[in-house]
C-alpha cells in the first residue's frame, strides 16, 4: 500500500501500538436506525440488473461474453463446520466488529462527519484512508449476502448515510481531500500518489457487495455519481483531462459497476486507463511501480509494487471477459507464467521486497525478509478467480488454493483480531518484529482479509452453458441452478484437507444430463472417483475432471485423494532454498514453530531426513487442543552439533558435519505466530546423506 519506502517494518510495529485495544473503545452502541430501502430516493440511474440484485456473483458474469464460468452468489453456498466454518464465523462475530471499532478509533469517520460539522476532528489518517471504511463495507456486504445480520446492517447503514452525507454536488467525495487539499484535487501528483481513483474503486466494490446483500443503492448511487457526474465528463480521451491510475483498483471497479448498469462508457474509461494516457509522462521507475500509466499489453513480466500489478491484472482480465481483445489475455497469460515460475512462494504469496512492496527479479524469493504482503496473495487469488472465469483451466485453482489455504489465511489470526501485514516464510523474534498487530496505519490487509473470508461461499461453484464446476471443498451446501435454470442441490462431506475424501450429493431438482465438473487437485499423486460407487476413469491432478451423465437426486460422487506429507524442492535458482525442503500436506504448507521442538535446539541447525519413502517418515496427529485443531506432522530429523570447526563463517569442502536425531513437530503454515513468540520457518535444511 504505501509509496515506496514510505513504511518500515518498525513503523508498522510503530503504528501498531498507536491505538488502544477494541475492549476499551465505547460500545457500538449509537446505531442509527435501519433506513427502509423503499424510502430512499435513487439517484444513480436505472440499472440492467440481469440478474437481479439477488442473484448476483463476487463478479456478475451473467452477460460478459468471454467469461466461460459464470459465478454463483454467495448466498448459494452455506459452509457449515469444517475447515472454513470457525473461521468464517470468528470473521463475523469477532474480525469485522473489532475493526468498526478500530476504524472509528482511529478517526476514519470523523474523517466524514468533520465535512458536515459533526466532528470537530483534524483529517487523520494517510490519503487512502477511505479505502479502509469500504473495504470494510464490502466484508460486512459479503456477510450479509450470506444471511442477516442485524447489528452489522445497522452499522454499515449508520456508516453508509455518513459517507453519502458528505458527497459534493459535483459528484466528488474524497475526505483527505478537501479544505486547503481541495486545490489538489486529480492533479497529476495525486492522480499518481494521491489514491483517489483507487478509493473510489473500492466504493464501488463494497457498495456493489453492499448492494448485492441488501438491494440498498445509497453506496451505489453516490459511487455511480462519482463515475458519470464527476469522472466520465471531465477525465478521459482528449479533450478531456488526462487520467492515471496510481494504484490500480479503479478498473475493477468501472468494470463491475458496467456489469450492473449496462453504461457502456465505464467500461471504456477502464480500458482508457488499462491503455495508459500517452499525455501523461512519467518516469519508467514510476510506471513500473503502479503496473499502470502505460499500455498494459505491452507488459513483460511482473514487476514493481505487488498489489499494485495483482489488482491491475484483475482489471485487465475484467476488462477481457467484457471486450474479448486477445492480446490482453496473452499478455496476461505471459504475466501469469511469470509469476508462477519464477516469482510466487510456496505459500501463494507475492511480492518478495519490502523496498516498494515489490517483486523482486526471477526466483528472488528470501525467506526471512520475504514481504508476501497480505493483500498481495489476496490479489494473487482474485486474479486467478478472474482467470478461471475465463479458461476453466483448474491450473488457476490451484493457485487460489495455495494461496487461500496458506499465504492469506496466514494473514489472520486465529482469533480474528490479529493481523500480518507481512508474511514471512522464517522469522526471528530476537529481531524485535512483531508479526501479527490488531492495527496498522496504513491498515490496507485487515479489511482485505475480512472481505475474503466473507466472500469465501462463492469461490466454490461456478456454471458454465453445460454444466457446473466445483472448485473447493468443505463441507457445504449448495442450493442454485444450472444456466438452462434446473434447480441443482449440491452437499459436500468431507474432513478437507485433513484427509481427502469429499463425498457429494447431487440433487437436480430432476433428472437433467449435464456435466459436472469435478476439480482433481493439482498436489494430488493420483485421484479415485466414483459415481453411485462405480468407478470414474480419467481423474488427473490439476484437471476438472468432466462427468456427463443424466444426473438424479441423491447421486452420489465420491472423490479420494490421498493427503499425505509431501517432501517439496524448489528451483535451485532459488538461492534461500538451496538445500532446503518444504513440507507440504494437501494444499497446507507447513512449518517448524521453535516452541514445538525439544528446548535448545535452533531451527536454523534443524535438517530434515526424508529417507527414501518421504511419507512414512512423517507420523500425521490430530490435535483438537492445538490451534484450533490442526493436524500436526512429527518427524525424526537432525540437528547439527556444531563443533568449534563448524562454527567457523568458512571451512574446508567435505568435513562431514555432526547431527544427532531429533524429534520435530510441524504445524501448518497458517497458524503460525498465536502463541508466544517464537521462531518459524517453512524451508528446513535437507539432511545431507
Ligand atoms: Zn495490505
Amino acid at each position: 500500500m504505501a509509496e515506496k519506502g514510505n513504511i518500515s517494518r518498525r513503523q508498522f510495529v510503530a503504528s501498531a501500538i498507536s491505538v488502544a485495544a477494541a475492549s476499551s473503545l465505547p460500545a457500538r452502541s449509537a446505531f442509527a436506525k435501519v433506513i427502509a430501502d423503499a424510502a430512499l430516493p435513487q439517484t444513480g440511474g436505472p440499472l440492467i440488473d440481469v440478474p437481479g440484485w439477488k442473484d448476483q456473483g463476487i463478479e456478475n458474469l451473467a452477460k460478459s461474453p468471454h467469461a466461460k464460468l459464470r459465478d454463483i452468489p454467495v448466498r448459494a453456498v452455506t459452509i457449515s463446520g469444517g475447515f472454513w466454518g470457525p473461521r468464517r464465523e470468528i470473521n463475523v462475530t469477532r474480525s469485522i466488529p473489532t475493526m468498526h471499532d478500530l476504524l472509528e478509533a482511529n478517526g476514519r469517520m470523523n474523517n466524514f462527519r468533520r465535512l458536515v460539522g459533526k466532528s470537530t476532528a483534524a483529517q487523520s489518517g494517510p490519503v487512502y484512508s477511505d479505502s479502509d471504511v469500504y473495504k470494510w463495507t464490502e466484508a460486512v456486504g459479503f456477510v450479509l449476502q450470506s444471511g442477516d445480520r442485524p447489528e452489522l446492517r445497522a452499522s454499515a447503514d449508520k456508516l453508509i448515510n455518513e459517507v453519502v452525507a458528505v458527497q459534493e454536488p459535483d459528484g466528488y467525495l474524497n475526505t483527505y481531500y478537501q479544505d486547503d487539499r481541495k486545490s489538489l484535487r486529480m492533479l497529476l501528483q495525486t492522480q499518481t500518489t494521491g489514491h483517489e481513483l483507487y478509493c473510489i474503486g473500492h466504493m464501488l466494490q463494497g457498495a456493489i457487495a453492499y448492494y448485492r446483500a441488501t438491494g440498498d443503492r445509497r453506496l451505489l448511487d453516490a459511487g455511480i455519481r462519482f463515475v458519470n457526474d464527476f469522472l466520465i465528463p471531465n477525465y478521459g480521451p482528449a479533450p478531456k483531462k488526462p487520467i492515471v491510475s496510481g494504484h490500480p483498483e479503479i478498473e475493477m471497479g468501472l468494470i463491475e459497476l458496467y456489469r450492473i448498469t449496462g453504461d457502456k462508457r465505464q467500461l471504456d474509461l477502464a480500458g482508457y486507463i488499462l491503455r495508459g494516457d500517452k499525455r501523461i509522462e512519467l518516469p519508467e521507475r514510476r510506471t513500473i511501480y503502479m503496473f499502470s500509466g502505460t499500455p498494459f499489453t505491452a507488459r513483460t513480466k511482473m514487476e514493481g509494487h505487488a498489489v499494485r500489478a495483482m489488482y491491475a491484472c484483475c482489471g485487465a482480465t475484467d476488462y477481457y471477459m467484457e471486450t474479448g481483445d486477445p492480446t490482453y489475455l496473452q499478455t496476461l497469460n505471459t504475466l501469469w507464467n511469470d509469476t508462477t515460475t519464477t516469482k510466487m512462494y510456496v505459500t501463494g504469496g507475492v511480492g518478495s521486497r519490502s523496498d516498494g512492496e515489490a517483486f523482486g527479479d526471477a526466483y528472488e524469493l528470501p525467506n526471512f525478509r520475504a514481504y508476501g504482503e497480505s493483500c498481495a496473495a489476496i490479489g494473487n487469488m482474485m486474479w486467478n478467480w478472474r482467470m478461471l472465469a475465463v479458461t476453466g483451466d483448474a491450473k488457476f485453482t490451484d493457485v487460489i488454493e495455495r494461496a487461500l489455504y496458506n499465504g492469506i489465511n496466514s494473514g489472520m489470526s486465529l482469533d480474528g483480531t490479529l493481523y500480518c501485514y507481512r508474511n514471512p516464510l522464517a522469522f526471528d523474534p530476537s529481531t524485535g518484529d512483531k508479526i501479527r498487530n490488531t492495527w496498522y496505519d496504513t491498515t490496507c490487509c485487515p479489511p482485505n482479509l475480512e472481505r475474503t473470508f466473507g466472500s469465501l461461499p462463492g469461490y466454490f461453484y461456478s456454471t458454465s452453458a453445460d454444466g457446473i464446476y466445483v472448485h473447493l471443498y468443505d463441507n457445504s451446501e449448495l442450493n442454485w441452478h444450472l444456466e438452462n435454470g434446473v434447480g441443482l442441490k449440491v452437499a459436500q462431506k468431507t474432513n478437507y484437507p485433513w484427509d481427502g475424501g469429499v463425498e457429494i450429493t447431487v440433487t437436480p431438482a430432476q433428472a437433467s444430463e449435464f456435466t459436472f465438473y469435478l476439480r482433481i487437485p493439482g498436489w494430488a499423486d493420483h485421484a479415485q472417483v466414483a459415481v453411485n460407487a462405480k468407478g470414474v476413469l480419467g481423474a488427473t491432478p490439476g484437471e476438472y475432471l468432466p462427468i456427463r451423465r443424466r444426473w438424479s437426486p441423491g447421486d452420489v460422487i465420491q472423490l479420494k485423494v490421498e493427503v499425505v506429507p509431501q517432501v517439496i524442492e524448489a528451483n535451485p535458482r532459488v538461492a534461500d532454498d538451496t538445500g532446503r525442503v518444504a513440507i507440504q500436506r494437501g494444499p497446507l504448507i507447513y512449518c517448524l514453530e521453535e516452541i514445538d521442538q525439544p528446548s535448545g535446539i535452533s531451527l536454523s541447525d534443524v535438517a530434515v531426513n526424508p529417507g527414501r519413502q518421504p511419507a512414512e517418515q512423517f507420523q500425521t496427529e490430530f490435535r483438537s487442543d492445538l490451534l484450533g485443531g490442526t493436524v500436526v506432522l512429527h518427524h525424526t530429523g537432525a540437528v547439527y552439533e556444531r563443533g568449534d570447526s563448524e562454527k567457523a563463517l568458512y571451512s574446508r569442502y567435505g568435513r562431514q558435519a555432526k547431527t544427532r536425531k531429533v524429534p520435530l513437530t510441524f504445524i501448518p503454515y497458517y497458524a503460525w505466530a498465536n502463541r508466544q513468540a517464537s521462531s518459524m520457518q517453512v524451508w528446513n535444511l535437507l539432511l545431507q546423506a
